[in-house]
């Protein structure tokens, strides 16, 4: 299982650089997590001032 961003994503950026493995980066309309890379930390769930990332 891999953490998730949803749609309340407004593109700011402060959960890319949190991520110890990279595998968040900018989509074509929101940020999104790579599921193949994330390691299920949860560093970037508190990072979020949109409370837009969560356990899938
Ligand atoms: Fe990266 Fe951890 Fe967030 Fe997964 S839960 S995207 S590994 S910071
Ligand atoms: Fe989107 Fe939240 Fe990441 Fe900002 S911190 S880019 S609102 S998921």
């Amino acid at each position: 299982m891999a953490y998730v961003i949803s749609d309340a994503c407004i593109s700011c950026g402060a959960c890319e650089p949190v991520c110890p493995v990279s595998a968040i980066s900018e989509g074509e309309t929101q940020y999104v997590i790579d599921p193949e890379l994330c390691i299920d930390c949860g560093s970037c769930v508190d990072t979020c001032p949109q409370e837009a990332i969560s356990e899938a």
